[in-house]
């Protein structure tokens, strides 16, 4: 049985601090898979994805959460959508060499950090920071800060488990309109801080929390699978042709005989013929002419 790809959620009482643990392997190699990532890179998107699982988990509405980092310098874009179904999905836009032993500095350059939260129903919300923690974690810690203002710690690892590109996480926080004991959130944060990346990759939640809290009464909760999922599909690359200028279409259109829509984060084609591309121009948008 596998205790991988799954978020856990806790919860210590009497200190009003809740807790999230995320264990990622299919889901992280999935995202990895068709792109030759320098090895910093591939590090960074797992830092990312279990940074947007243990976001969405804080999430009390149906949404997405987007977290991307931009910069200039030769990594320019690494992203990572997903939505509270634990659906995830990620690229990352690479533009010049990436050494080895590149820090998050060093690929990125001058970099920020969005996270953008897009609701169901409601309004979007958008968050900037700037990376000038030493890790992606004391960034993210930055943003709570300037968002919500509840005390959260993230502890973020990735290596290698089994062979295989592991990435697990978890996640402190005050639950909001209690009390504020600041000495034992800070006894909770020491405690997690000492998770060694083969335990976190390696045993399943509950050992995990016995291992670290054995001291404190903690109730874990029924776990969530996480799944990479992407939500791109021929119908929403049809409706992005369609917002193109119809010369352009018709000039891709002329190049190859098709056109052909590829999907950066799943791998996935969709070609699109003369009589696709008419049929889209008959049905899919009735401003279009
Ligand atoms: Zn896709």
């Amino acid at each position: 049985m596998s205790n991988h790809d799954q978020l856990h959620r806790y919860l210590f009482e009497k200190f009003a601090v809740r807790g999230e643990l995320v264990n990622l392997s299919h889901t992280y190699q999935q995202i990895l898979a068709n792109h030759n990532y320098p090895q910093p890179v591939q590090a960074l998107l797992g830092e990312l994805l279990v940074a947007t699982s243990l976001l969405t988990a804080t999430l009390k509405f149906a949404g997405n959460i987007t977290v991307q980092i931009q910069g200039d310098g030769p990594l320019k874009l690494a992203v990572i959508n997903g939505n509270n179904q634990q659906e995830m999905r990620g690229v990352a836009r690479v533009v010049d060499e990436i050494a080895a032993d590149s820090t998050l500095r060093q690929m990125v350059g001058n970099g920020i950090m969005v996270i953008t939260i897009t609701p169901e129903k409601g309004e979007r919300y958008q968050g900037i920071v700037s990376l000038e923690g030493e890790t992606l974690a004391e960034s993210l810690e930055g943003y709570f800060r300037q968002s919500e203002q509840l005390p959260t710690r993230l502890f973020i690892r990735t290596g290698i488990h089994e062979g295989k590109p592991a990435a697990s996480g978890m996640l402190l926080q005050v639950l909001p309109a209690e009390l504020r004991h600041d000495d034992e959130f800070d006894h909770l944060v020491q405690l997690t801080a000492t998770i060694k990346n083969e335990e976190l990759f390696s045993l399943p939640a509950n050992d995990v929390l016995y291992r670290l809290y054995h001291q404190e009464e903690v109730t874990l909760y029924q776990p969530q699978p996480v799944i990479f999922r992407c939500s791109c599909s021929r119908q929403r690359c049809g409706e992005t042709l369609m917002t193109l200028p119809a010369e352009e279409v018709q000039t891709m259109l002329a190049q190859d005989g098709h056109i052909d829509m590829h999907c950066d984060y799943c791998g996935q084609h969709y070609l699109f013929d003369a009589l696709d591309i008419s049929a889209l121009y008959a049905h899919g948008n009735p401003s279009a002419h």
